[in-house]
């Protein structure tokens, strides 16, 4: 009797072991933002379930989840670019996502027409421009940006950051390669001065006056308007925000969305969908638009009371897998065209 009581109890501890061991998810992670640290640590107090995360460059991650096959660890990747994820998609890493709750929180819009990702949150890659020498009236579209009245008063970063190319893979699929070839060359010539820097680096050298009008993700504006150093602060008064090809004949703005995937072989996979139905639904999504200033890619969550002071805009609905689609062909229009 002892005997079988002490088999008892040593199978319950290792059972009990497992269930908790068990009782987590494994990120692999491209994003940057302290926001997503907030929305774990509420998910991890509501439901117990313990989120690990592992950082990296979204091609560093996919390669590591191609070298670890089905033995990835990983349950899930989320990066900032839809074309980073078509391009796990074409690799084979992850398995469709198909739930009725996440299904209903997301934009129909926003979705992956195939069913392998889901978005949390959009942005929009627009303008910005200078307070004191550039007025709204002088804006219209990205393809603007080419002519001459521009001249060394553009602000951009490098071209080997994936909002760009993301950027000029929507112009290459709506404009075409020729189009687009000559659009980058006059784009460069216009620039105020060799792309460094992050998005925010753009804003900050407008306000100190070395440039006019810059390309930049819109949830920086919102983060340097609520910054905690006066200096960015007043940088991101220094200017307006300017939403791209808005008028009726034209196709809107470009948009990126930051989204997850499913590993193939996701060894957490209830615990995976629990926390996407989490993290698209309200609470979270308020938590996200009042955080990182980013759009709620659930249609009934407003954006925070910054980004709404900017107003409603017309997106460019081109089918996001599109931007990976075209990546490699973006990436030689910038070689080709000297955009360093
Ligand atoms: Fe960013």
């Amino acid at each position: 009797m002892k005997y079988y009581l002490i088999a008892f109890f040593t199978l319950t501890s290792v059972l009990s072991c497992k269930i908790n061991n068990s009782n987590e998810i494994n990120i692999y992670s491209q994003r940057h933002y302290e926001v997503d640290r907030i929305q774990y640590e509420n998910f991890e107090k509501l439901t117990g379930i313990k989120v690990n995360v592992i950082k990296a460059g979204a091609d560093e991650l996919l390669e590591r989840l191609k070298n670890e096959g089905k033995n990835t660890p990983a349950d899930l990747f989320v990066t900032v670019d839809a074309g980073k994820l078509q391009k796990g998609v074409e690799i084979g890493l992850f398995q469709k996502i198909d739930n009725s709750v996440i299904n209903s929180n997301v934009s129909d819009d926003l979705k992956d027409q195939n069913g392998y990702w889901i978005p949390i949150t959009y942005r929009a890659r627009l303008l910005v421009y200078s307070n004191d020498r550039v007025s709204e009236s002088d804006l219209s579209t990205y393809e603007d940006l080419a002519n001459k009245k521009w001249r060394k008063r553009l602000l951009v970063r490098s071209s080997s950051n994936a909002y760009n190319q993301a950027l000029m893979s929507s112009l290459y699929a709506n404009l075409g390669k020729e189009a687009v070839t000559d659009w980058s060359a006059n784009v460069v010539a216009n620039f105020a001065r060799d792309p460094k820097g992050n998005d925010r680096d753009q804003v900050k050298a407008i306000a100190a006056g070395q440039g006019d009008i810059a390309i930049v993700n819109s949830y920086y504006i919102g983060l340097l308007l609520s910054s905690e150093k006066q200096s960015e602060v007043d940088a991101g008064k220094a200017v307006s925000v300017f939403f791209p090809n808005q008028e009726n004949n034209e196709r809107g703005t470009h948009i990126n969305i930051s989204g997850f995937a499913m590993t193939k072989n996701a060894p957490h996979k209830e615990n995976a969908i629990k926390l996407l139905e989490y993290l698209t639904g309200i609470e979270a999504q308020n938590t996200y638009v009042n955080n990182s200033y980013e759009y709620p890619a659930n249609p009934n969550v407003f954006p925070s009371k910054i980004v709404q002071s900017w107003g409603d805009f017309k997106r460019d609905t081109l089918d996001l897998n599109t931007l990976g689609i075209y990546r490699n062909d973006a990436i030689r229009v910038f070689d080709q065209t000297g955009w360093k």
